[in-house]
């Protein structure tokens, strides 16, 4: 049943300064309506003192009576103090009136249903809400301005007038001096809407989740300072430093972000020739294989004799700069101490320009990009026979059909379960 009141938490679980706890439903339990009196209260902010048993906390509520809420229906925000604690006695507070936790994407498969965003709109949202690089929002700013959707209208515009020319043609076809067009003409019109379409999906790509995350993995002999540097570039405590070598055998990873760009740093052992145990030879194979599939791989020395004759393809560091003197110029190696941090900016800039792939094509939902697709293979293969006019009405009309259902010009539960599954819970 769509209309029920659910709930849901709109920011994410943990210890936060505010927590946002949206609750929508065609009608709202008049006990919760009472509790933050907004009874006979119009769209607005509100400052409510909330009781919650044997506490209560401040709140804002936000108010949006239907129709004008997000999700048509009536609306409200609840916005608390950040406390898990408060989180757990607000949540089961609604329970008790009846209110039931929603569904991933159920507040904009209402929306949707209730006509208040399209299905590439409320796709284009949630694309936004995933995106994990300044380089994919601007990927997907025309799928999320809407200037894609602007393109696909007019491609359907153009389908239908020609639509139009071939159905009057079939309608006439029995009155011999009514020649309304040609097949050479409708062949031709067709070919055109088929480079349409092809140059529209030319320009973009489906959006994948991980497209854009980055794995970067420090290697080295032992005790160069590894585990000291992915430390320092997470500034973090997360691996072991010791003045024994070996201390890191399995692979330590964890994300940062440089620039937007989500960057998973992997420390692993040091690679040498001796190995002291079982251990240790199992943690240098796994090092050999993570920097051999990584996306970039930087070499850490703190020998500079060792850097004289190298060759690679890799980022190379020099660490411990703060032990040397008198270090000249040393071409294509970064020189950095993990211990006063001197030169870690240049390092984390050097990473990145290494790692940023330069996004070409506008990015767009694998639905979306599957249904222009298909636009594309349904024009492009010209009618054939002797029911020509007939066998093009079809194929325009299974194209304006699939251009129709990327707004949601249809109504299939299970295609719609299917799209706002994906969703977050709370959108
Ligand atoms: P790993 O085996 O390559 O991971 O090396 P560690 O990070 O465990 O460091 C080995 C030793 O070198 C430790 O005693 C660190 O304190 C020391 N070390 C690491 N980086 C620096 C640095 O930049 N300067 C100095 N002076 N010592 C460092």
């Amino acid at each position: 049943k769509m209309s029920d009141p659910v709930y849901a938490l709109a920011t994410p679980l943990g210890r936060s300064a505010v927590a946002i706890i949206r609750v929508s439903g065609s009608f709202l339990p008049e006990e919760l309506v009472g509790a933050l009196a907004i009874k006979n209260e119009s769209r607005g902010v509100f400052i409510r003192r909330l009781s919650l048993g044997s506490f209560s906390d401040s709140c804002l509520v936000l108010n949006f009576p239907s129709p004008g809420s997000y999700t048509g229906e009536h609306l409200i925000e609840i916005h608390t103090h950040g406390s898990p604690a408060i989180i757990a006695e607000l949540f089961s507070f609604l329970e008790t009136m009846g209110v039931r936790e929603a569904a991933r994407g159920e507040f904009s498969k209402r929306a949707f249903l209730n006509g208040k965003v399209d299905l590439s709109a409320a796709e284009s949202v949630m694309a936004g809400v995933f995106a994990e690089s300044s380089a994919e929002l601007a990927a997907l700013e025309e799928f999320r301005s809407g200037a894609l959707g602007g393109k696909v209208k007019k491609l359907s515009k153009k389908i239908e007038s020609l639509l139009v020319e071939v159905e009057s043609q079939l309608d006439f076809s029995d009155e011999e001096d009514v020649a309304l067009i040609s097949v050479s003409d409708v062949s031709s019109k067709l070919s055109l809407l088929a480079k349409s379409a092809q140059s529209l999906i030319k320009n973009y790509a489906p959006l994948r989740k991980d497209s854009l995350k980055k794995r970067v993995v420090l290697s080295g002999e032992p005790n160069v300072g590894k585990s000291s540097l992915f430390n320092a570039l997470l500034e973090e405590k997360v691996a072991i430093v010791s003045e024994t070598p070996g201390t890191t055998r399995d692979v330590v990873r964890k994300s940062l972000f440089l620039s937007g760009i989500e960057v998973t740093v992997e420390d692993t052992a040091g690679i040498r020739e001796i190995k002291y145990s079982q251990v240790e030879a199992e943690g240098i194979e796994m090092a050999k294989e993570a920097a051999s599939s990584a996306d970039l791989c930087v070499e850490v020395y703190e020998d500079p004799q060792k850097l004289t004759k190298l060759n690679s393809s890799s980022l190379v560091v020099l660490n411990k700069v703060d032990l040397l003197s008198g270090l000249g110029d040393v071409c294509n190696v970064v020189a950095v101490s993990a211990k006063t941090g001197e030169g870690l900016g240049k390092l984390r800039h050097e990473i990145l320009k290494r790692v940023q792939t330069p996004v070409k094509q506008s990015l767009v939902s694998e639905r979306i990009y599957i249904k222009l697709g298909s636009v594309c293979a349904l024009l492009e293969c010209g009618a054939i026979g002797s029911d020509f006019f007939e066998s093009t009405a079809q194929k325009l009309r299974d194209s304006l059909e699939e251009l129709e259902s990327i707004y949601g010009v249809f109504d299939n539960e299970v295609v719609l379960d299917q799209i706002f599954n994906n969703f977050c819970i709370g959108k």
